[in-house]
């Protein structure tokens, strides 16, 4: 029998490093007691292997100060919270620094780094929302430093204030953010684009509560090619899934398979991808969501699929205010 013959389209999909999720059971050490933001969250893949993770304490000073580090450490051994939303207990410090390390890893290799505590919130000198370190961040900067071109793609369903703010200022990273809009924390709207050299490398997309797939996934068609024009040598991604239309936090209502959609919209696009775990509070939808992402990511097929949500005439009426008002806003920077 003949061989068949190779396909060259499947071999140049092939190239590209699967990406793999990156756990270890230290990110249970991080005891936040009745919380949403509790071990809960990473149980639900207790059936995955420990990875052996990098420590990222040397990492951290990349964005934080040597005040607030140890503070954090301070705080942690006290089981002290660090702001009204910000516990911590003494393995907190531990799963911060690997939560760190594990999203170096990631950006290593392509791979999830499924972590907690979370770290888009966290802002060089302040804890804030959840987040000790600001994961994502220290990545890029490391990255960065090693002459990369870093775009941050940050679809959470809150605005990452705290990755904003580090980058708000500098033109070699892009930080582009969808989330609901008015929520926590209380700002990304369509006229924070940022400041100085970095004015036009902040892109800010607000959505209105009750935004469905149809809203989510037109965000993405009109507004990733900002990403593209960019032309980053890695995006690395804010992978939080509290978007979802059970979650318990936001008003947003994607469904999981939008999750799956934003991964192959990734896949399509670039060839160097990594992600970090950011929020997600339903227990049992996140891990669907999550799989589904990576899924997407990986070019296979949908493992947890649900029926496309749509919004409501008053929900797209002020989407398309704001789509509006961010193109007004960016149109000196970005082609449309
Ligand atoms: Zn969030």
């Amino acid at each position: 029998m003949k061989p068949k013959p190779e396909n060259e389209g499947a071999k140049a999909r092939d190239s590209r490093p699967e990406m793999k999720l990156i756990y270890n059971r230290v990110f249970l050490q991080h005891d936040t007691g009745m919380h949403p933001e509790s071990r809960k969250r990473l149980d639900a893949f207790d059936d995955l292997p420990d990875t052996p993770i990098t420590d990222g304490e040397p990492y951290l000073e990349l964005v934080h100060t040597p005040h607030y580090i140890q503070k954090v450490r301070a705080a942690c051994a006290l089981s002290a919270h660090l702001d009204g939303d910000t516990a911590t207990s003494p393995g907190s410090y531990d799963a911060a620094r690997y939560a760190v390390g594990a999203t170096i890893m990631a950006a290593e290799s392509g791979g999830f780094a499924l972590v907690r505590p979370p770290g888009h919130h966290a802002h060089p000198s302040r804890a804030s929302g959840f987040c000790l370190f600001n994961n994502v961040a220290i990545a890029t900067r490391k990255l960065a430093a090693e002459g990369k071109r870093v775009a941050i793609f940050d679809f959470d369903g809150h605005l990452g204030d705290g990755t904003s703010a580090i980058f708000y200022d500098t033109d070699k990273v892009l930080y582009w953010s969808m989330h609901q809009y008015p929520a926590y924390p209380g700002h990304g709207f369509v006229d924070e684009i940022g400041s100085g050299k970095g004015k036009g490398f902040t892109v800010n997309l607000p959505l209105p509560p009750g935004s469905g797939d149809d809203i989510l996934l037109g965000c993405l068609n009109q507004f990733l090619p900002i990403v593209e024009q960019f032309q980053p040598d890695v995006v690395a991604v804010s992978a939080g899934f509290d978007a979802h239309q059970y979650d318990l936090l936001l008003d947003l209502r994607a469904s999981a398979s939008f999750f799956y959609k934003t991964g192959q919209m990734l896949r399509e696009r670039f060839p160097n991808v990594f992600a970090t775990l950011e929020g997600g509070y339903n227990v049992e939808e996140m891990r669907k969501c999550l799989y589904n992402f990576v899924a997407g990511i990986n070019g296979e097929a949908v493992p947890f699929p649900e029926e496309p949500t749509s919004s409501g005439m008053r929900v797209l009426e002020t989407y398309e205010i704001y789509v509006n008002a961010v193109i007004g806003n960016l149109r000196d920077y970005w082609k449309f």
